[in-house]
């Protein structure tokens, strides 16, 4: 008698970015925020830290309350989880049976293949078409999630909300679940949408804009019956109380998401001009990385490793398609200078 599930048993797990080893290591790789959160953050945290002998609010209600202000919509529109990748979990165990389907774009976040997998979901990925455009005819099959991150990780695409609304009519029938991480550098979300689509969800994270990654809170938007049913189904104390304080203050400190992300987009563009004129092709990016492809797979191969030589770590996806291809997380302008320089003398070298 076999003890583990066979789709457990057959998966492979997710592979995240590399953590750093080296406190002087330019970490480019996991897209996290090279800023410090609001030092609102901390503030709320220490005054949370008073409480700890008492369980946290199961409701993450104050912290809701907060998101649901800020976005416009009802409290009962707006669900707190630990990471956005409980919320997509969640997705997983309340809409799919084993043997159902699930839909994501590709190249795209491997997470969702992931959770497919340990959910005994087929997980069916459908190509961009050039340069990373939704396809002409859309056809999800008989997917009940289809997944699509905007802007898109890792090519960094922002799609416009006509493309948003030309996905939610193609899928009558699934969910569409439109994964916000990078948003707040974008300036674009599909929240508004949640009024006249019933089959849309929305995820956002902490991790990237608030740069939270280590505080592990998401949120996700839908229709309040959607959502009540997922609040049956999650941890029960999901959110401890230092993350529902921490990223409340964060939802309420407006000012200083938008200096930060202002100086990680302007950093952005110079970043990529920097690349271009080393002569790389380089997609436009809404999000806090820069996507650029090299002149074939070994070349980008000898270029990731000579960064790593150097200390700079970046993201080089092994898939196909994607190969010739590197993710540059954007940092501080100090951290973008040392890749410049780090990448030029790549270059030269290989
Ligand atoms: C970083 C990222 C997330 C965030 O995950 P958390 O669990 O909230 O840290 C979700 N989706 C995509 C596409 C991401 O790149």
């Amino acid at each position: 008698m076999a003890i583990i599930r066979a789709c457990v048993e057959k998966m492979t797990g997710y592979t995240p970015g590399e953590a750093a080893g080296n406190p002087r290591t330019v970490k480019l790789n996991q897209n996290e925020n090279r800023y410090p959160p609001s030092p609102r953050v901390a503030e709320a945290v220490a005054r949370a830290l008073g409480g700890l002998n008492l369980y946290p609010d199961s409701a993450s209600r104050r912290l809701r309350r907060a998101a649901a202000d800020l976005y416009g919509v009802a409290e009962e529109s707006v669900m707190a989880t630990n990471g956005s990748d409980e919320m997509l979990l969640l997705l997983f165990r309340c809409c799919c049976s084993p043997g159902d389907e699930a839909a994501g774009f590709r190249p795209g976040y491997a997470y969702y293949a992931t959770l497919a997998a340990m959910n005994d979901v087929r997980y069916r990925p459908i190509d961009f078409e050039g340069e990373f455009h939704l396809p002409e005819r859309l056809d999800p099959g008989r997917a009940k999630l289809v997944f699509l991150a905007n802007p898109n990780s890792p090519t960094g695409t922002l799609f416009p909300e006509s493309e948003i609304r030309r996905l939610l009519d193609a899928v009558p029938e699934g969910l569409v679940v439109i994964d916000e991480a990078y948003a707040d550098f974008a300036g674009q979300s599909a929240i508004p949408l949640l009024g006249e689509y019933a089959n849309l969800a929305v995820v956002r994270t902490f991790s990237k804009g608030y740069s939270l990654a280590g505080l592990r809170v998401g949120l996700g938007f839908a229709r309040p019956e959607i959502l009540a049913q997922f609040e049956k189904a999650r941890d029960f104390y999901n959110l401890d109380r230092l993350a529902q304080a921490g990223a409340e203050a964060a939802l309420r400190d407006r000012d200083w998401l938008e200096k930060t992300t202002r100086l990680i987009v302007a950093s952005r563009e110079r970043t990529a001009g920097g690349v271009a004129r080393l002569g790389l092709k380089v997609y436009a990016s809404g999000a806090n990385f820069i996507f650029c492809r090299l002149a074939g797979e070994a070349r980008a191969e000898r270029v990731f490793r000579s960064l790593r030589e150097q200390n700079i770590l970046v993201r080089h996806f092994g898939n196909p398609g994607v190969a010739d291809c590197l993710r540059i997380s954007v940092g501080t302008d100090a951290d973008m200078d040392a890749f410049l320089i780090g990448l030029e003398k790549a270059l030269e070298q290989s």
